[in-house]
């Protein structure tokens, strides 16, 4: 069956593993390029992007995941997870590094202070049913994104109506909100779907 890995160098890994899990898909940690090997597919938990970055290099997971994701492994990445996918990033450090692979440029921490953390109600393309209920934390947003990534959802109400949340590119998936946090299965289920449909065209 699918094996689905949930990178956990920091951030809210359990929350990932109990929702893959309530998904239907086996979940296990990964913390090092062995453990890499074994999944199928990959989870990059939301939590703090510079740390993530500087924990990858240190535990030598840079380019094995960078590796992964061009040999096509599924990946869905969580807010600090969605900054790990981007081709860049504004606002971040100098020394800040990503796994890259959506083109896309994202804004760390773009919401601004008076709303640092937030909830809004978010549809997204391909996934049924009423509007998320989205949960905001510190969150990036998308300010580009290339010809080959697809926007699947922008915030719909308040301040930040308009704003760009989740991108797909091909096999990699990214949401700027955590809905590990809500126990709203559907993008769970829906990136389970989509390793499972990768892995049968391997
Ligand atoms: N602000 C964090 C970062 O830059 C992301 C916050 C989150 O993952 N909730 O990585």
């Amino acid at each position: 069956d699918l094996v689905v890995g949930v990178l956990a160098l920091q951030g809210d890994v359990r929350e990932h593993l109990h929702a893959l899990a309530e998904a239907d898909a086996l979940a296990r940690p990964v913390r090092r390029p062995e453990e890499l090997d074994t999944v199928d597919a990959l989870v990059i938990p939301g939590g703090e992007s510079t740390t993530i970055s500087k924990l990858a290099v240190e535990f030598g997971l840079l380019e094995p995941i960078r590796k992964r994701i061009a040999g096509g492994m599924p990946v869905y990445g969580s807010c600090a997870g969605m900054i790990m996918l981007a081709a860049e990033v504004l606002d971040g450090r100098a020394d800040q590094h990503t796994f890259g692979g959506i083109d896309m440029t994202v804004r760390r921490n773009a919401f601004g202070r008076q709303v640092d953390s937030f909830e809004a109600g978010v549809s997204i393309d391909g996934i049924d049913g009423p509007p998320f209920h989205a949960v905001f934390i510190r969150a990036p947003w998308v300010e580009r994104v290339g010809d080959d990534a697809t926007v699947l959802a922008r915030v719909d109400e308040g301040p930040a109506a308009g704003r760009i949340v989740a991108v797909r590119q091909r096999h990699l998936l990214a949401t700027a909100f955590h809905p590990e946090l809500t126990g709203d299965l559907r993008v769970h289920r829906h990136f389970v779907e989509m390793a499972r449909a990768a892995r049968a065209v391997d």
